[in-house]
């Protein structure tokens, strides 16, 4: 099957048709489907169930069933199956990396990115499900005090639509690491990748029941699942006010929650920068994925001495980009719905209402080969206030808005007027102002001279209205723990 033949619409990757569940694909409980559209032709291209309470009821059940023998597993053995689990995915990229494109719209490139740093999950909590161990605690003679870290249970997993593998894997593979069975459920924009993936995790030796994925909107499938009382964690990834809704329902049964939520992530460049790579750093952090990243660098935070000369250079690489269907691997893909690109016109035409000087792109456009697919242009925006919409909303789209300091302290003090907290980057050639910076700017993470750097190793998560609770690293496995402390008086 040849990307023309895709992109003619002569041929389709293959697809599960339904849930998966208890190790098999199966029908929804109600017949009721939806289409997935791909974002580069603006087309639907395949279909899959929207399920329901009950497909969801199914799930949780068959995944309760099957923790009480996971759990029991040796730490080692579900470590091989995870290890082989991650050897599939790589062996499966490219088909995986296609579908990814087409329900997703980013470049193919982009995509397989993801698809290899989802086999990184599972190799990287694969070694680490034998290493949880606890402390044991100096109490008097006499008595024996230690820890364990218990499998949490049966977790939830809702999953957005701008990283569906990796956003999938960087959950379930420390959740099966622990111990815990886990429910996923994909964004009904981008359902097939998750239900691919918990195929090959039955294929890779994970007994059936252990993941299971049930497709399907979020008031029909998400909800439900998380008011499910057979449910002991819900990792959700998506806007702040799902997130809030999703709190809010937790909270009936006091299910414990992960949050990682949105961004409106500034990256700093200061006057003594390596400017190449800042311009490299600053591309990256905007463009990629057409700027639907939830730790996106939307943000410019710039110091004034080098504002002019970087800024001319940063509208000149912009105005180079590529733009195309994902599957022709362009520097620019689609966004992801006819939706989501109204909205994202929404904020710069009200922006271009409130007086903002649009420096480059701002509308809405087509791939220019096929004058199809949902486009927005590469857009930078001069400086703004911190007040301003452009400041402290998440776009979510490929718009980058500048905000000119003064000097460094000026530049953390606006990189913290926003109300989201999630990354930050810093373009510096001194050490001492990277350093007091990375302390200084209130947010998860910090890049200093490479946007994006580090990888499954580095614990991933928000302060502010970006969320809590840690993914990736020690910490991600430890998120799907419960520690019990035990005090033993050891003399008779
Ligand atoms: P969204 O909140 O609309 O949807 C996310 C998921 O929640 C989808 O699977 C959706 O079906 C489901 N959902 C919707 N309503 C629900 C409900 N009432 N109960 C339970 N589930 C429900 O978000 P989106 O538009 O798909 O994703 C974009 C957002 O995700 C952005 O804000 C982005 O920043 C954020 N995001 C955050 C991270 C992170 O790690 N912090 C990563 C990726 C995306």
């Amino acid at each position: 099957m040849t990307v023309e033949d895709i992109l003619a619409g002569k041929a389709v990757p293959a697809l599960p048709k339904g849930h998966f569940i208890d190790g098999e694909v199966v029908a929804g409980f109600e017949a009721s489907s939806m289409e997935s559209f791909d974002p580069g032709r603006a087309e639907a291209f395949a279909s899959f169930t929207n399920g329901s309470a009950e497909d969801v009821g199914r799930a949780v059940a068959s995944a309760r069933t099957a923790f009480e023998t996971w759990r029991k597993t040796p730490a080692a053995e579900r470590g091989a199956i995870l290890q082989a689990a991650a050897g599939l995915i790589r062996g499966n990229a490219e088909r995986l990396a296609v579908v990814e494109c087409l329900d997703c719209g980013k470049p193919l490139n982009e995509a397989l990115a993801d698809v290899r740093g989802a086999a990184r999950s599972f190799e990287y909590y694969a070694g680490a499900s034998d290493k949880l161990q606890g402390d044991t605690f100096p109490l008097p003679h006499g008595y024996l005090g230690y820890s364990l870290y218990e499998p949490i249970g049966v977790t939830a997993h809702i999953i957005p639509w701008n990283f569906p593998i990796s956003t999938a894997a960087r959950g379930i593979a420390p959740a099966l690491a622990a111990g815990c069975s886990v429910v996923a459920k994909p964004a009904e924009q981008t359902p097939f990748t998750a239900l691919l993936l918990a195929e090959l995790l039955v294929e890779a030796g994970l007994p059936p029941g252990v993941c299971n994925v049930v497709t399907g909107t979020g008031m029909d499938v998400g909800a439900p699942l998380v008011t499910q009382s057979g449910v002991d964690q819900v990792t959700f990834t998506g806007s702040v006010e799902t997130g809030k809704h999703v709190m809010r329902s937790a909270a009936d049964n006091v299910t414990r929650l992960v949050l990682e939520l949105g961004g409106k992530s500034p990256v700093v460049v200061l006057d003594d920068c390596d400017e190449e790579r800042a311009l490299d750093g600053v591309l990256g952090a905007i463009f990629e994925n057409a700027g639907q990243v939830c730790s996106a660098g939307s943000r410019l935070v710039i110091e004034r001495g080098i504002h002019d000369r970087f800024v001319e250079k940063l509208i000149g690489r912009t105005k180079t980009l590529t733009m195309g269907h994902g599957l022709r691997d362009p520097q620019l893909g689609p966004v992801n719905s006819a939706a989501h690109l109204e909205r994202i016109a929404g904020f710069v035409d009200r922006a271009r209402e409130r007086g903002a000087e649009i420096l480059t792109g701002g509308s809405v456009t087509v791939d220019p080969e096929t004058g199809k697919g949902w486009f927005f242009e590469p857009t930078i925006v001069a400086d703004r206030p911190s007040h301003d919409e452009l400041v402290q909303e998440e776009v979510f789209g490929p718009v980058l808005t500048i905000q000119i300091a003064e000097d460094a302290e000026d530049a953390v003090a606006l990189a913290n007027d926003c109300q989201y907290g999630l990354v930050a980057g810093i373009y510096t050639s001194n050490i001492s102002s990277a350093l007091e910076m990375a302390r200084d700017v209130d947010a998860g993470q910090i890049y200093v001279n490479e946007y994006f750097a580090g990888g499954i190793e580095v614990p991933f998560g928000g302060n502010k209205r970006s969320g809590f609770g840690r993914e990736k690293g020690l910490e991600g496995l430890r998120s799907y723990c419960k520690l019990k402390s035990v005090a033993v008086r050891v003399e008779s």
